[in-house]
This record gives C-alpha cells, sequence and structure tokens, in this order.
C-alpha cells in the first residue's frame, strides 16, 4: 500500500511522518504523581513494543513529576495538557519529547505564542488532539451535530492559531467513538492537510469491542495510506493497547515485529484440542523475539498446506500432529507432546 506523504517530525528519538515507520503510542492511566507507578507502567509498556507515551498532566505537581519520571526511562514521554498554558511551559522545561495540547483552549494569542516559541526552541512537536466529545460549540451550531467537516474545521482551526505563531511542528489528530466519523474525518483532513497523523478511536471501549472498533478505524485507514503514529483506546490496562496497535500493524504487514501465529478456527474435522494447544502456544511464545510465522492447524485437509506456508507449524490428526518445518514434513508426535516438541523446535529457529 502506498502511504500519503506527510511531513516528518521528531518525538525524542522517534520520528512521526514523512517516511518513518508507524509507530505505536500509548497514555499511562496511574497518577503521573505517582513517580514510581508511572515509571514502573511506563517501562511495561515500552516491553510490549511502545514507542511514544503519553502522560495527563493535571497540574503542576504531575508536570514536576515528569522531570523525575523522563530521566528513567528511554521511550519518548508526550504531555497531555488541557487548557493551562503554565503547565505546557513547565512540561516544555522538565524535557518532555512533545506537547499535546489544542492552542485554541489557552486563551489568549500571548500564551499561545509563549508556548509555540518554547517548543519551537527546544524543538519540540505540538500535537492537535480534536475529539468528538468536545467539539467547540460555535462548530457545534453550525453544522447541527459532531460530524467529520465539523472535526476537520475545528482541527484546521487549531492548526491556523500555531501556524499564526509560526509554528509548524504540528501534528494532528482528530478522534471520534463513532468509527464510521473518525475514519471519514481522517480521509478528509489527509486531503486538506500534510501534516503527520496520529490515528485513533478515542473511548473505544472494553479490550473485548474497543479492539474490534481500533482495528476497523485504523486498520481501514491505514489500508489507504493513511497515518503515521497510532494509539488504540483501551479501558483496561494500557499495555494492551499496545499489543492490540502492534497487531493492526503486523495484519497489515507493516510490522513484522515477534513472532506470527495463524491457526484454523477448529470444525467438525478436528480431531486434537487445538484450541487449547493454540492458547498454550501463543502464551509460550509471546516474548520471543523472532521473525517467523508458526501455523496451527487442526487436520491434515488444509493443514498441511498453511504448516508448509508457515516456517514452522502442525497439522493435527486423531490424538497426533505433524509437525512441519521450512515446507518439509518434519516429525510425528503424540498430541499430549506436541506443544513441548513445537516449543523445542520454534526455540532453535
Ligand atoms: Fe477444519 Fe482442518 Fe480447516 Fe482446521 S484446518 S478448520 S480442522 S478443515
Amino acid at each position: 500500500m502506498n502511504r500519503i506523504n506527510t511531513r516528518k517530525v521528531k518525538v525524542g528519538s522517534v520520528f512521526v511522518g514523512g517516511d518513518a515507520p508507524i509507530s505505536v503510542q500509548s497514555m499511562t492511566n496511574t497518577d503521573t504523581r505517582n513517580i514510581k507507578e508511572t515509571i514502573s507502567q511506563i517501562n511495561r509498556l515500552q516491553n510490549a513494543g511502545c514507542e511514544i507515551v503519553r502522560c495527563a498532566v493535571p497540574d503542576m505537581e504531575a508536570a514536576e513529576a515528569l522531570k523525575y519520571i523522563i530521566k528513567e526511562v528511554t521511550i519518548p514521554v508526550v504531555a497531555d495538557i488541557h487548557f493551562d498554558y503554565k503547565l505546557a511551559l513547565n512540561s516544555i522545561d522538565y524535557g518532555v519529547s512533545a506537547l499535546r495540547i489544542n492552542p485554541g483552549n489557552i486563551g489568549s494569542i500571548e500564551r499561545v505564542k509563549m508556548v509555540a516559541e518554547r517548543a519551537k526552541d527546544k524543538k519540540i512537536p505540538i500535537r492537535i488532539g480534536v475529539n468528538s466529545g468536545s467539539l467547540d460549540k460555535e462548530l457545534l451550531n453550525k453544522y447541527g451535530k459532531v460530524c467529520p467537516e465539523a472535526l476537520v474545521e475545528s482541527a484546521l482551526k487549531h492548526v491556523k492559531i500555531l501556524e499564526n505563531t509560526n509554528f509548524n511542528d504540528i501534528v494532528i489528530s482528530i478522534k471520534s467513538s463513532n468509527v464510521l466519523d473518525m475514519i471519514e474525518s481522517y480521509r478528509l483532513i489527509s486531503q486538506k492537510s500534510d501534516y503527520p497523523l496520529h490515528l485513533g478511536v478515542t473511548e473505544a471501549g472494553t479490550p473485548w469491542r474497543g479492539t474490534i472498533k481500533s482495528s476497523i478505524g485504523i486498520g481501514t485507514l491505514i489500508s489507504e495510506g493513511i497515518g503515521d503514529t497510532i494509539r488504540v483506546s483501551l479501558t483496561g490496562d494500557p499495555v494492551e493497547e499496545v499489543k492490540v496497535g502492534i497487531e493492526i500493524l503486523k495484519a497489515l504487514q507493516i510490522k513484522k515485529q515477534g513472532i506470527e501465529i495463524i491457526s484454523c478456527p477448529t470444525c467438525g474435522r478436528t480431531e486434537i484440542g487445538l484450541i487449547n494447544i493454540a492458547k498454550e502456544v501463543e502464551e509460550k511464545i509471546k516474548d520471543l523475539d523472532k521473525n517467523i510465522k508458526v501455523a496451527i492447524m487442526g487436520c491434515v485437509v488444509n493443514g498441511p498446506g498453511e504448516a508448509r506456508e508457515a516456517d514452522i507449524g502442525i497439522a493435527g490428526g486423531k490424538g497426533v500432529g505433524l509437525i512441519f518445518k521450512k515446507g518439509e514434513m518434519f516429525k510425528k508426535v503424540k498430541e499430549e507432546d506436541l506443544v513441548e516438541e513445537l516449543l523445542k523446535e520454534i526455540n532453535k529457529m
């Protein structure tokens, strides 16, 4: 798929936009003032593959906590700020790699200028984040409802405010909890602007529902070449957001990190306990850092074909399984030994 070209910005050590790889980000849900817990969560996020992390900055204490947090973590930290320009200025001074703030919400143009100048000085980008839940009243009255046109107009209004201060190091997000509105909004803005786009479905829900909504929203846009960085929003442990984000990119063959597992849905032909085998293998290889494809198939109808296509795989039979490696039948093993034998071979790869 051809990616729509955008400008490139730098968030700490991570480039966003242009030809930079699409990055996966998340947001901590600890109290940012709790430095120890926030550092620990950022480390867990990083271990899961998170490349940029955002922390809420509701007050000065949280802004100051960032100073200590940033020293202890190695991925770029973005300060998420609403309304208070002083929190933005302090967060910049404390070393954040980017700000998420909407210039139209911080008051006078002098305040916007101060934030923009300080960000420019430190070479950090500002993400404008428009959200379906907080569309300004003027646009709500103009369009009569929250809709893609209104969201895009709102984002471009914020962009203009920053551009008027000569600031162009901008990333845009337009998030909606309505997946169709989200998709349409990003399509629209990608025709009107070339700033890099941060994709996400906001308030997507619990991991089960939120994964589906995010996969459709983010996946559709990325498959059209739209989007430079992604954040999956889930009600739960943010580590799950990162895992889902990475899987979306892997499904679109954009990220090739880690082991890819394909497994069949099972059917009336399955004669081994494939569901449990697949779950066990998935759990046991989740932390392995290998670029291989593993096929876990229930029978000899489609099984051998898929297993051969993968780097390694199994095809189940009655109480037994065939292990395939690099396209060749390798071994026949008893069902109870299948997982262990498969893992042994994966570990050798
Ligand atoms: Fe059924 Fe075999 Fe296909 Fe699995 S691979 S769904 S067991 S036909």
